[in-house]
């Protein structure tokens, strides 16, 4: 090492948000007057800029690098050291997470700080850190009241009383195994069987037992369950004061998240709720994590580190010595696949929770033949006189339908013309509301045009439907239709379009709550997660697009979302009737729907598995795609296969590359968004350890391809390891 340029200095590694794909992939080396420990948040000068960054070890490998010239190292500009360090469990899963999804240790473990954080001078952190104890030093407020604020969704069964429920003996079975056994553990839990009690006993159990341990609660999306937040505010707010329980996700403003972080690193928070970005909260005394509806595909985040939440937290908890639970009524296949049996090779052990809480009975599916149907039917007759049945006994009909607007395409009558975006391989969707078309993708919006822009014809006709139509017709279909009270059906939609304002999801749910709603139409949004009480019939109108796509996975979202739906209905015991599901097919004998017929998710699981096994794809396989965007699909898909090519005649690779499978460049599903091409490659092995070497690699490769003249139209490229969606 060379000497110090000021004797006593001591010189220090800095991780800072290295932009993706700069050669600056690890830490940056600085002089320090004092020696600065590892985890501790400095501020450093790079180029022109001051930044916000993480000291990091000198021994680990993203810090070995940079040719030490002292004479051009600059001292840090100054150590937040009000703040504890961020500890070595911390550091190393942000190691860990960067080299597992390709990325630089400094861009994942700055994306995973406040960002608030990142413009903080030292004096301001002190001042905000003197204010946060100064109020915590205040007397404890009283125990809150079961209504938290205005814009939380009134819930029957947050309040106090809660804490007393009398366990079911499946639950408390579960609960047995948790505290009995090491885990990971997979609650398989019917919808209603009453998972979230299960959470939060353990949850209780854990921090009873330790006057400083730690949960981390994760859910998908925190907006659309108000009602869990309410829950767990309730339960442990209570008991531990009002700073007990923060929540964590990308809805919060920036100084509420910094608060949350502050409360979590701090240890002062003793549950953390939050979405996939809460997995990198800095918490001391983590002890358990728990993972809601593990299936759900937004654990996988889409941009920088693409990683996935869940798979995270498995890792997270084994370095932490924490427990931890990932729960679902319909897991993951990869989940379901760890979870068979010890002696076949499971690593997770399955709590299995089949009853639902109370009398509840799960729906009876029933099938419509569309094939059967008028032509041009959209709600069957036998399923409307349903829902026309469930209005007039005072109970509530959910229709879902995944597609909002009011039709998907315009057509003219006349010639070929369609709603064609022009940036974009899609088609513009039609929205009566406002009358515009939307591109979806780009975002382009524009006035309906009077007449057909290619032929001049005024009659452009709406093709197909979205929930906005869906509304509309139902509405007409039910005009005669009497509430107990004798007066006229309402009927709510919810989708992305009704909710853009905040505070509009929360008062369309609070309005199903009360009982104001007969009919709730909407997309997948209404399908995931709420304990409506009152719904006896759910209907999915047009499910079997995903029947026929080309994503593997297909099959297996729509299970779920099936199952989801269904489980809205009939969570009311003192609701006398039996709870149906409809579903509207062409397909009426498709082995999917079977399965879901009889609550099956085991048997779909079993046949999804033989199917994935045979044909070598996850989790008997692992892949990674490389996206590449470009100023046109020869340019995009040109780079790529010059990588794989690269790849193959480099002379070390040859023994990697027996036991990888690299695909041709092919135009991804969407091909064109916003006027910029999108290719990608598939790279697949029966081996992680295989794909993994071989990524780390071929990153350098792609670096290098990417530089090549040859390449000059290509905009971006990424590495997303575990893909969702091929
Ligand atoms: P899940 O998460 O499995 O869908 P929840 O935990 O939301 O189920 O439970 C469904 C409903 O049953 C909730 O209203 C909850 O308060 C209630 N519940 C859960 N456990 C019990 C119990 N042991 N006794 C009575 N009600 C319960
Ligand atoms: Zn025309
Ligand atoms: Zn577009």
């Amino acid at each position: 090492m060379p000497p110090p340029p000021i004797p006593g200095h001591c010189l220090t590694q800095v991780l800072v948000q290295t932009p993706a794909h700069s050669q600056m992939a690890g830490a940056l080396s600085y002089w320090s007057p004092t020696p600065v420990q590892p985890g501790t948040l400095v501020r450093v000068p790079l180029g022109q800029r001051e930044l916000l960054g993480v000291v990091w070890p000198s021994e680990s490998p993203a810090a070995a690098e940079v040719a030490l010239d002292p004479a051009k190292l600059r001292p840090i500009t100054a150590a937040l050291d009000a703040l504890p360090p961020l500890n070595h469990r911390w550091r190393a899963l942000i190691s860990f997470a960067a080299s597992y999804y390709q990325r630089t240790a400094g861009e994942v473990a700055l994306a995973a700080l406040p960002p608030q954080l990142r413009d903080m001078s030292s004096v301001q952190l002190a001042r905000r850190l003197k204010k946060r104890a100064k109020a915590a030093a205040t007397p404890a407020r009283p125990p809150p009241s079961p209504t938290l604020d205005a814009t939380s969704t009134p819930t029957p069964d947050a309040g106090p009383a809660a804490a007393s429920v009398v366990l079911t003996a499946e639950q408390q079975q579960a609960i047995d195994q948790f505290h009995q056994q090491p885990g990971p553990f997979l609650l398989f839990g019917a919808t209603g069987s009453g998972k979230t009690e299960v959470f939060m006993h353990c949850t209780a159990a854990l921090l009873a037992a330790s006057p400083e341990a730690q949960a981390l609660v994760m859910v998908p999306e925190i907006n659309l369950t108000p009602q869990l937040e309410a829950r767990f505010k309730a339960r442990f707010c209570a008991r531990y004061g009002d700073d007990a329980v923060v929540s964590l996700h990308s809805g919060m403003t920036p100084a509420q998240r910094l608060n949350s972080w502050l409360a979590a690193h701090s240890g002062a928070a003793r549950v953390v709720l939050g979405t996939r970005m809460a997995v990198f909260a800095s918490m001391p005394h983590l002890q358990l994590i728990v993972v809601d509806e593990e299936h759900d595909p937004s654990y996988k985040s889409g941009e920088g580190a693409r990683y996935s939440a869940r798979d995270l937290a498995i890792y997270r908890a084994r370095l932490e010595g924490a427990k931890v639970m990932l729960g679902s009524a319909t897991p993951s296949l990869e989940s379901w696949h760890h979870s068979r049996p010890a002696a076949e090779g499971g690593r997770y052990l399955r709590l299995e929770m089949p009853s639902r809480v109370g009398r509840g009975q799960l729906p009876l599916v029933r099938r419509v033949d569309m094939n059967h149907q008028p032509k041009s039917c959209i709600i069957a007759a036998p399923l409307l006189a349903a829902i026309a049945q469930r209005i007039a006994r005072g109970e509530q009909s959910m229709v879902f339908l995944n597609r909002r607007g009011y039709a998907p395409v315009l057509q003219c009558s006349d010639c070929d013309w369609k709603s064609e975006c022009p940036h974009c391989s899609a088609y513009r969707v039609f929205h009566k509301i406002d009358r515009t078309l939307r591109c979806h993708h780009c975002g382009l919006s524009e006035r309906v045009p009077r007449a057909c822009p290619a032929c001049g014809n005024s009659d452009i006709m709406p093709l197909g439907r979205g929930t906005e139509r869906l509304e509309e017709h139902l509405a007409e279909l039910l005009t005669d239709i009497r509430r107990p009270d004798g007066q006229p059906v309402r009927i709510v939609r919810i989708d992305a379009d009704t909710t853009r304002l905040k505070g509009t999801l929360e008062s369309q749910l609070a309005q199903v709550h009360t009982g104001e709603v007969d009919v709730l139409v909407g997309t997948q949004m209404i399908a995931k997660g709420h304990d409506f009480r009152r719904i006896t019939l759910v209907a999915a109108v047009n499910p079997d697009n995903a029947l026929f796509s080309g994503d593997f996975r297909a099959p297996e979202r729509l299970f779920s979302l099936l199952m989801q739906a269904a489980g809205r209905a009939g969570r009311d015991e003192t609701v006398a009737n039996q709870s149906e599901m409809w579903l509207q097919t062409f397909q009426p004998a498709h082995p999917l729907y079977e399965a879901l017929k009889q609550h099956d998710y085991p048997a779909f699981a079993a046949s999804q598995l033989k199917e994935r096994q045979q044909a070598a794809m996850p989790p008997f396989s692992f892949q990674a795609l490389v996206r590449a965007e470009a100023r046109s699909q020869e340019a995009a898909q040109g780079f790529l296969n010059l990588a794989s090519q690269a790849a193959a005649s480099e002379s070390d690779m040859a023994a990697l590359l027996a036991q990888l499978m690299l695909y041709p460049a092919v135009p991804m599903s969407m091909a064109r968004i916003a006027n910029i091409e999108r290719a990608q490659m598939l790279v697949e092995s029966p081996s992680r350890t295989a794909l993994q070497r071989f990524l780390s690699v071929w990153q350098a490769v792609l670096h290098h391809t990417r530089a090549d003249p040859r390449c000059k139209g290509v905009i971006r490229w990424a590495i997303d390891v575990d893909p969702l969606n091929i």
